[in-house]
């Protein structure tokens, strides 16, 4: 899988495009907005794109799908069920964000644990791993040992969990539950910040490492 990362919104979400590296068949992960450079970044791989993914709910990340979908006339798929309110009260949290361009909309498809999504000749792995919102889903392709997690783990930090129907306690339960098992040399794309893999993070992430007990 190749990938490319676009920071958009003034709170510099990591929108990644991820392609096949065979087909050029693209998606376009979490378009919160800025979808200029988004597209200019398309254009410049050279890439098809056929669907946008989902990892949640949140404005930054989910707010541009709406228009872009539109602009491209692909489908937008996730994220899971369970952030629906969040997708429904995207106007709320446009005037609370100042993301003014965002607007919600309703997925083609919702996506759960256990589910595939496919990009060209790529499968990825469909996680639900809930806590920073209760429909958060995080994105694997097993062969390049690369997963896009969103809000769920950042580089030395995990995702806030003070929102509504946030849940500590679940989120480290789903990072540790759910991401360690698919490899400590697995790659990660948060949706702020620097890359890291999930090793480092076991290592050294204050939250989540495997000194910390709860
Ligand atoms: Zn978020
Ligand atoms: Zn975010």
């Amino acid at each position: 899988m190749r990938y490319r990362i676009v920071p958009v919104t003034r709170f510099r979400q990591n929108c990644s495009l991820l392609w096949c590296p065979d087909s050029l068949q693209a998606a376009v992960v979490d378009p919160g907005g800025d979808l200029d450079l988004i597209q200019a970044a398309i254009a410049e791989e050279g890439v098809a794109v056929e669907k946008i993914l989902i990892t949640h709910g949140h404005a930054d990340h989910a707010g541009g799908a709406a228009e872009l979908s539109q602009r491209l006339g692909v489908p937008i798929e996730g994220p899971h069920l369970d952030d629906t309110f969040l997708i429904e009260a995207m106007a709320k949290q446009a005037a609370r964000t100042g993301l003014s361009e965002a607007r919600g909309f309703t997925p083609s498809r919702w996506l759960d644990e256990g589910e595939t999504v496919r990009i060209g000749q790529l499968n990825l792995a469909v996680l639900h791993c809930p806590g920073h919102t209760p429909g958060h889903i995080v994105f694997h392709h097993a062969a390049s040992k690369m997963a896009v997690v969103g809000d769920v783990l950042f580089r030395g930090s995990i995702g806030r969990c003070d929102g509504p129907r946030g849940d500590h306690m679940q989120l480290v339960n789903a990072i540790r539950g759910k991401l360690w098992p698919l490899g400590s040399d697995t790659e990660f794309i948060p949706g702020h910040g620097d890359m890291s893999t999930f090793a480092w993070e076991r290592a050294s992430n204050a939250y989540v490492c495997d000194f910390v007990e709860y």
